[in-house]
């Protein structure tokens, strides 16, 4: 019987089953696709999501298929104005800037390392049934063969906003669609659209953007506007309209494929019932606006995976498993007022449609002066990042020493300083990347009495921080304790969440 059953080979499935496996868990990872590729949504990764996949090993990888400085034309009425988005000249990760990737690319990354794991990605089998026996999990799983009972300790729903997990599972949904949509296309274009770049036209109708990251043709459409009701699969007169709209002056020669997406917003009611855990657009949807959902949901698999391996290891471990929804809801409900913001600000016709009619043209003089103003592209860009996410104090991340603020505080991301450790002076991040919580002691402080230390606890001592105090790093890169002195709280908490 595996520890976890992970439901979804999408990018928050694949990066649970990581760091679930990577932390001691037996996992199986099941997709009712029957092949890996399916045409890409997302296309841009936060810097945080690249700080919480690290330690997988995969950033390398995600890297050598990114380009972290895109440029941008934004057409705006006459006006076209170039954009360079990033370096934005952060020090406190190693992550400063924009990336941008497919959610396609992304999905092979984490796929390959996964089978580097030996964990093979089940493909056309799907979750049928679940029963919840109280100390495991049975489920019926569908192949094109018939239908297999199997058990597993914990289920992880990580299956998109219609998740079947979660409607087995009895969770409700709060939420209602949008009254905007999302045309997508992939498209061979002529015309004089400068290579390489992205263009963006701000509009009365809405926004177009127009990216070099087409996959089954040169360019990828992607159109935010009022919704109406057109068929699934838009027809190339509808997208040629879109673009005569826009003034790009493009004309469509190939049409490789076109979507229609229609958005909800909503969150879980919970997210957990028992054995069964929500993570990614199966736990929260909203619209792609700002780029923040594959990032916010592979953020949620970073969080829940070492929790789930830990809590495996036959503790009770309610407390441990609830800090999942309690740490991770409120970011989701942030996440859905910034994107519906953008999302109106984009796309909604009536006022926010007029305001972009009215206010575009009168920007665009003086855009390409904004734009260069120190900081407004970086504060966007932190904005967005995520780098801001930080938790509440409780099992997970537990104070025993409020008042020492020279240490970072329990429940925060742990910043990428250099620190001083053994004779190397390195960024802090880099002694994150053994699975595992990592014990920083400050100069001066005591050897931690750890009868068992066991593989998933480490300790270093930093030589340039002065002081006896101790801070415990969590596998997903927050800080889970803080004390100014090391004792027995801290074997006792390493012990409380799983770690020893
Ligand atoms: C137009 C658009 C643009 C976007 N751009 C961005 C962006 O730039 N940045 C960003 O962060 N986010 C973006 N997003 C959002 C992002 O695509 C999603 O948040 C992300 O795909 C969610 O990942 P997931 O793994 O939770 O779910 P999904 O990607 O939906 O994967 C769920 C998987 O579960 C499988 N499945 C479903 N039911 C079952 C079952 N019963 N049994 C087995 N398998 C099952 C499905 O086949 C699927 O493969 C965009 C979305 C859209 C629509």
């Amino acid at each position: 019987m595996p520890d976890v059953l992970v439901v979804g080979a999408g990018p928050v499935g694949l990066t649970l089953a990581l760091q679930a496996h990577r932390h001691g868990a037996s996992v199986r990872i099941v997709e009712r696709r029957a092949e890996p590729f399916r045409p890409s949504r997302a296309l841009i990764v936060q810097p945080r999501t690249l700080e919480v996949l690290q330690p997988l090993g995969v950033v390398p990888a995600l890297m050598a298929r990114s380009d972290i400085a895109p440029r941008a034309r934004l057409h705006v009425g006459a006006n076209t104005v170039p954009v360079e988005i990033g370096p934005f000249g952060w020090r406190d990760t190693a992550f400063p800037h924009l990336t941008m990737i497919t959610q396609m690319n992304v999905e092979t990354v984490l796929a390959a390392a996964l089978a580097e794991r030996g964990v093979p990605i089940e493909w056309g089998t799907e979750l049928a049934s679940l029963t919840d026996e109280g100390s495991r999990m049975r489920v019926r799983l569908g192949t094109t063969d018939g239908y297999a009972e199997e058990t597993c300790a914990f289920l992880a729903g990580c299956d998109g906003a219609d998740s079947t997990a979660r409607r087995l599972a009895g969770i409700g949904w709060r939420g209602r669609p949008y009254r905007q949509e999302i045309v997508l296309a992939d498209l061979d274009l002529s015309g004089d659209l400068q290579p390489g770049v992205a263009h963006v036209v701000v509009a009365r109708s809405g926004v177009v953007f127009v990216f070099a990251l087409g996959e089954r043709a040169r360019w990828r459409l992607l159109v935010a506007r009022p919704g109406g009701d057109g068929p699934d699969a838009p027809g190339i007169d509808e997208l040629q309209a879109v673009l005569d709209d826009s003034g790009l002056g493009a004309r469509i020669t190939r049409m490789a494929w076109s979507s229609r997406v229609r958005l909800r917003h909503g969150v879980a009611t919970t997210y957990r019932r028992g054995r069964v855990l929500l993570a990614g657009d199966a736990a929260h949807t909203h619209s792609p606006a700002a780029a923040q959902g594959m990032n916010t949901g592979i953020q949620d698999a970073a969080n829940l995976g070492w929790k789930l391996a830990f809590a495996g290891r036959g503790r009770d471990a309610t407390a441990l498993l609830d800090s999942y929804e309690t740490e991770r809801r409120p970011v989701a409900g942030r996440i859905l007022a910034l994107t519906d913001a953008v999302f109106w600000g984009e796309s909604a016709g009536g006022t926010a449609g007029l305001l972009r009619g009215l206010l575009a043209p009168l920007a665009a003089p003086v855009l390409p002066l904004m734009l260069r103003a120190p900081g407004l592209l970086s504060l966007g860009g932190r904005m967005l990042s995520q780098l801001w996410v930080r938790y509440p104090t409780g099992p997970a991340a537990t104070d025993e020493w409020p008042t020492a603020d020279r240490l970072p505080r329990p429940g925060a991301r742990l910043p990428d300083d250099s620190v001083v450790c053994g004779n190397e002076r390195l960024p802090v991040h880099r002694l994150l990347e053994r699975p595992g919580v990592h014990v920083l002691l400050q100069r001066d402080a005591a050897d931690p009495r750890l009868s068992r230390p066991g593989p998933y606890v480490h300790v270093h001592r930093l030589a340039d921080r002065v002081g006896g105090g101790v801070v415990a790093v969590r596998p997903d890169g927050y800080v889970g304790y803080r004390c100014g002195t090391v004792d027995d709280r801290l074997p006792a908490w390493l012990a409380r969440v799983g770690a020893l």
